[in-house]
């Protein structure tokens, strides 16, 4: 066990949102990233969704 080698579901989640042209992305600090969407109000709610655990 190393003490600098935490176990990934110990990693915090904070969602982002990122724009590419007109699409919007929700991203999260642990990796997972939502599909494009054309509302970064979507985009939000994909993140939202993802924090919920589902
Ligand atoms: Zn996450």
């Amino acid at each position: 066990m190393r003490d600098d080698d935490p176990p990934r579901n110990a990693r915090t989640h904070a969602i982002s949102t990122s724009e590419r042209g007109s699409f919007c992305t929700a991203r999260c600090a642990c990796g997972w990233a939502g599909p494009a969407r054309r509302s970064r109000e979507r985009a939000r709610t994909d993140g939202a969704e993802h924090l919920a655990g589902s």
